[in-house]
């Protein structure tokens, strides 16, 4: 069964650490950036799935009407198995009960909302739309309106973060009606409006000590609250891992609609044109055809950042070779480093290796 991704590109405003395909004041092409989906989700009719995502960019800013279009050109053109996960991705100040209404009856069952952090201070110094009490609300909103299954996002090493207001964002974050969190560290990405402020001195981070203690206590403070990490940046009751995630994470097909999506058919990668008009006007798929190399390069970085690890198994029944005979000198560094650890056919990071992952990982590229 595949995974279907579809990319919903609008947003209110340009947060200022996002460099994702996503643009602020284009809603008037809503309506012919939806007929170029359905026209897109043509070409793969009949596929089976039993993943979707739709994601953005800011799904929730489109109206109930559109929203519930969405979803219907993703049940009308894919096989969609019963036991779907149909995961749909909101920002606080975008959402109201209509809409909520409209993604629960055009079939979403499951919602990730960005909230990144419930101190106003931070939300404001990377440029978000919405306030604390906002995401807040937002989150209860789903949850009386019917979703039991619910995503937020939330954000580590951000400008004036300290230890205590993570703290505190987290604490509210387990009081919450949430099954999953999602903890990522913010990243300074070229040519944002935050690497501008970084650069010129307008902002401090929290040092690179600081920020690793900060994934640390996060980590060991969800676990406390009964979400187990099951990925690197990804926390979950049990029960509740994404499911579409876990596609990307462990090398599976999926199918991208949008702009700047992507595709994978377990040979190459397809890519769509970045911007809205282009896509709406003449999209322009690229093709990058993986090589087996590569193909073992991603299964090692992604398989390693699941909690769970690589099977040894699995690779060989997936390259016809011994993980060790590609590997074994990187496996056994790192083992001997207390870095990865092998149990029951597993290889796994420790919690060492967590904390360098960036430089264990590179060595199996
Ligand atoms: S809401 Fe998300 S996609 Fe939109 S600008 Fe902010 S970070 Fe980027």
């Amino acid at each position: 069964m595949k995974g279907i991704y579809v990319h919903i590109p609008f947003c209110t405003r340009k947060c200022k650490y996002c460099d994702f395909a996503s643009y602020a004041g284009k809603m008037r092409l809503a309506d012919a950036y939806i007929d170029a989906l359905e026209n897109e989700a043509h070409i793969y009719r009949g596929a089976e799935a039993d993943t979707v995502f739709v994601g953005g960019g800011t799904p929730s800013l489109l109206s109930a009407e559109r929203i519930k279009r969405v979803c219907k050109i993703c049940f009308e053109n894919f096989n969609i198995a019963d036991n779907y996960e149909f995961t749909m991705e909101i920002n606080p100040g975008t959402i109201d009960d209509d809409k909520i209404r409209a993604m629960l009856s055009g079939g979403v069952n499951r919602a990730s909302v960005g909230v990144q952090s419930f101190c106003g201070a931070e939300l404001n110094a990377i440029g978000r739309i919405h306030d604390a009490e906002t995401a807040y609300n937002t989150v209860y909103a789903l949850s009386k309106n019917g979703f039991s299954n619910i995503n937020i996002d939330i954000m580590t090493g951000l400008p004036s973060q300290s230890m205590e207001s993570l703290k505190e964002t987290l604490t509210v974050a387990v009081s919450l009606p949430v099954t999953h969190i999602s903890a990522y560290s913010l990243i300074i990405e070229d040519g944002t409006e935050m690497e501008r402020e970084y650069s010129s001195g307008k902002i401090i981070l929290p040092d690179e000590d600081t920020d690793r203690e900060m994934y640390a206590y996060t980590s060991d403070f969800l676990a406390k609250h009964g979400f187990s990490r099951y990925e690197i940046s990804n926390f979950a009751k049990e029960g509740f891992e994404c499911a579409h995630n876990i596609k990307y994470w462990t090398g599976e097909e999926y199918i991208g609609l949008g702009a700047a999506a992507h595709s994978y058919d377990g040979n190459a990668r397809y890519s769509n044109s970045i911007g809205i008009e282009e896509y709406i006007s003449d999209n322009k798929r690229d093709v990058i055809y993986l090589s087996e190399k590569d193909k073992i390069s991603e299964f090692m970085i992604t398989g390693l950042r699941m909690e769970k690890g690589i099977s040894a198994d699995d690779f060989y029944r997936l390259f016809g070779k011994n993980i060790e005979d590609i590997f074994g000198n990187e496996l056994n560094k790192f083992i001997n480093m207390n870095l990865i650890r092998y149990k029951n056919g597993l290889y796994s990071l420790t919690p060492r290796g967590i904390d360098v992952s960036n430089s264990v990982l590179c060595e199996f590229v």
